[in-house]
């Protein structure tokens, strides 16, 4: 029974040691900011002393687990090594843990800042009043020597002079039966300041210690944003990369302009038949401008594309329609209607990247335009050589090749003021109309000199 009662005892003090402490960290954690100023406050500090020793535990605490979260990091990135699209999301939820490290640098040094503040403004306290102290200390003594000569006890006063417990010089001032009460309260005096300087003192190590962990805190932010930097620089490089290779892969993007012209010739009799188009129609009939011309809003990591078209986003199968009368001159769909970033099929007979899709030639207004339709789902791209008039659909919305969702990447080339069949006669297959991959050639910057690169918002 007694054997057994110990058992419990032990248990319940475990269980409520054991309790006490999760209930204080969790407490801690919950209420950091609160803590945090609580304990760099030197008077809140001084009367929650024991508190803020157990806060500073469990800040030393914190410290040691992100050193374990550093080595995490590293691990989880390369887990995603070679999927571009899990790296890059990855990368951005590093970027921000970044910036929160950022912020919380600069939090903890501001909170240095203040704590350097208040020791400075104690150590000046602690100064003032030692000055206090050795003022007092020295009237006394002026005293007692008044006192020695007055009561002849030498003896007592030599003893006195050096004295520095003041508890012993109260017991002995008691021997002095003469003593006058002004002596008393210098020295109740005295003892009260010595009081404050031993309080102060403690106030000062807190902050210290506060600094201190700050300064640990730091280190390993800064070690877990240089790990995390890494590994974003890692991805951007990666995917500025790929976008390069990608731009040259494109630049050499040709279809076969002998096929088309024995096509275009087939179909002279349709082709002549087409009444003139006045006006273009929207690719699609509903969906949304999803990104604009010429760069892409930056995403978290703050890269921002070059961006040649516009997107239009709409659910996947949307009807995308041909934006006048004219001519298929390219087509391709070798791709699944599922692409990712990074994904760079579309090259056989198109663009790569561009997945499944159509590049027409039209004429609109007397001018001649060539429009490309990017990303279509699979199966839907109509064939080259088709003969389309304005609203007709020519495929259907996807998000083949480099692409992260269903939309139509649309990019609109001005080609002059020649007829569809003179330009196909003499066109060398290039998918860019000569104008290349780049900005280079905007009509908005020579003055409409065909061949350029339109802005599509100009024409839809
Ligand atoms: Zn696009």
């Amino acid at each position: 029974m007694k054997k057994n009662n110990k058992i419990i005892i032990s248990l319940l003090s475990l269980f409520l040691l054991f309790n006490f402490t999760t209930i204080q960290a969790n407490d801690f954690k919950a209420n950091e900011d609160y803590y945090k100023q609580l304990c760099s406050n030197p008077e809140t500090a001084q009367k929650n002393n024991s508190t803020c020793l157990s806060f500073n535990a469990y800040l030393n605490e914190k410290i040691e687990s992100a050193n374990a979260q550093i080595n995490q990091y590293k691990g989880e990135m390369n887990k995603h090594k070679d999927d571009i699209n899990k790296q890059m999301a990855l990368a951005e939820e590093f970027q921000a843990k970044i910036d929160g490290f950022a912020s919380e640098i600069s939090a903890l040094q501001g909170e240095i800042a203040t704590l350097e503040a208040s020791i400075k403004k104690i150590e000046a306290e602690i100064k003032a009043r030692e000055e206090e102290i050795k003022k007092k200390d020295e009237i006394i003594i002026e005293r007692m020597r008044k006192t020695q000569s007055d009561m002849r006890f030498g003896y007592e006063i030599d003893f006195l002079f050096k004295s520095i417990d003041f508890a012993t010089l109260i017991s002995s001032m008691t021997i002095v039966s003469d003593i006058m009460n002004f002596e008393a309260i210098q020295i109740q005096e005295i003892n009260a300041l010595i009081e404050e300087q031993k309080s102060s003192q403690q106030t000062l190590e807190s902050n210290k210690t506060t600094i201190a962990n700050n300064i640990k805190t730091i280190e390993i932010n800064k070690q877990s944003t240089e790990v995390l930097k890494a590994e974003v620089d890692i991805v951007i490089a990666n995917y500025q990369k790929m976008m390069a290779d990608l731009a040259a892969l494109q630049s050499q993007a040709f279809a076969d302009a002998a096929s088309v012209r024995r096509q275009v010739a087939a179909n002279k009799k349709a082709l002549e038949a087409l009444p003139p188009s006045n006006g273009f129609t929207r690719p699609l009939a509903g969906g949304y401008l999803s990104a604009g011309v010429w760069a892409y809003p930056p995403n978290k990591l703050g890269l921002a594309a070059i961006h040649l078209g516009h997107d239009y986003a709409a659910p996947m199968g949307t009807s995308i329609r041909a934006a006048a009368n004219g001519i298929i001159i390219a087509s391709s769909d070798n791709c699944g209607s599922t692409g990712a970033l990074g994904n760079w099929c579309g090259s056989s007979g198109g663009l790569a990247g561009g997945g499944n899709q159509v590049h027409m030639i039209t004429s609109v207004n007397g001018k001649l335009y060539g429009i490309m339709y990017l990303h279509m789902q699979s199966g839907s791209p109509i064939a080259k050589g088709s003969v389309v008039t304005a609203g007709q659909t020519i495929g259907r919305v996807g998000s083949s090749g480099n692409s992260t969702g269903p939309h139509v990447h649309v990019e609109v080339f001005y080609l002059g003021t020649q007829s569809i069949s003179d330009y196909v006669a003499s066109w060398n297959g290039s998918l860019h109309h000569n104008v290349g991959m780049s900005l280079s050639r905007r009509c908005q910057d020579n003055g409409n000199t065909a061949p350029c690169r339109l802005n599509p918002g100009v024409v839809f």
